[in-house]
């Protein structure tokens, strides 16, 4: 357990997303509870990303609701203008998310990126924001690498930094869209220990992987998207090792 995590549970219900008339997100329904890794499987085009960025607000969902923690947002019901900003805004605060790739400030030491948000965004002094950085930059592995750039680091170990840059905003939860697909293989298994390391540590976590392996090491539930709409979800035994539909044995089948 470290001292920005807070521990909390997720819950979403009804999200419905249409971009023009194509209706990406069709009715998503599910709970992560607290201290639990949600991994999310589909196939290209099936609404991962739309899913993951309506947590947080990135995208508005025309229906639904979420909810991480007490932060509660009905979609439906926002409010047009700033009053809708602000509670976005307070959605968005409560998840740290993690990209395909980090684009890190290459003229900007690995510390200086970490404490960018809690500085700029948070308006934390800098002296402790880059006190937590240099303790998150140890916790990710890269302890000695904080007054490095980013050219001198591998494609894993920046994407470490934007691990510990995304923790550096103490979310309660943290989201990760795709965290290894554009590494190098074996530059993968460094990073994807990190996020076991951070799920078993108890933070809530919804992970979008096409790592099937890991999935089934780290996810204590898996739901499998297709179309937008969530057409299997259990364990990752019941999921990924025995699964019930067709089309989550055809994606199994094309990625194993
Ligand atoms: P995935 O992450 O599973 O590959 P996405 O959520 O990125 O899927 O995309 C789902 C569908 O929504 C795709 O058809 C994609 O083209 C479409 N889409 C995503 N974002 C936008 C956008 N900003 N504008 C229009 N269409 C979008
Ligand atoms: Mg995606």
């Amino acid at each position: 357990m470290t001292e920005t995590q807070q521990n909390l549970r997720i819950r979403v219900r009804g999200l419905e997303k249409s971009f023009g008339d194509r209706h990406v997100l069709r009715g998503i329904d599910f709970d992560s509870p607290a201290g639990t890794s949600t991994v999310v499987l589909g196939a290209s085009g099936s609404g991962k990303s739309t899913l993951l960025r309506s947590l947080n607000a990135l995208e508005v969902p025309e229906r639904g609701s979420v909810a991480i923690g007490e932060v509660e947002i009905d979609f439906a019901g926002l409010p047009a203008g700033r009053a809708g900003r602000k509670k976005t805004g307070e959605l968005r605060a409560q998840s740290g998310m993690v990209f395909q790739a980090h684009n890190l400030f290459p003229h900007r030491t690995v510390v200086e990126n970490v404490v960018e948000g809690p500085v700029v965004a948070q308006r934390r002094p800098r002296e402790e924001a880059v006190a937590d950085a240099r303790a998150l930059l140890e916790q990710v592995g890269l302890g000695d690498r904080g007054d490095t750039y980013p050219f001198e680091l591998s494609g894993g170990q920046q994407q470490r930094v934007g691990i510990a840059r995304a923790l550096a905003l103490k979310p309660k939860v943290v989201l990760f869209d795709e965290p290894t697909s554009a590494l190098d293989p074996e530059l993968v298994g460094e990073v994807l220990a990190v996020i076991t390391d951070l799920a078993s540590q108890g933070w809530t976590t919804v992970i979008v992987t096409h790592e099937i392996r890991f999935a089934r090491q780290v996810a204590d539930q898996v739901l499998f998207l297709d179309d937008g709409v969530i057409v299997e979800r259990g364990t990752s035994d019941e999921v990924i090792g025995d699964p019930q539909q067709d089309r989550t044995r055809r994606f199994l089948s094309r990625i194993l």
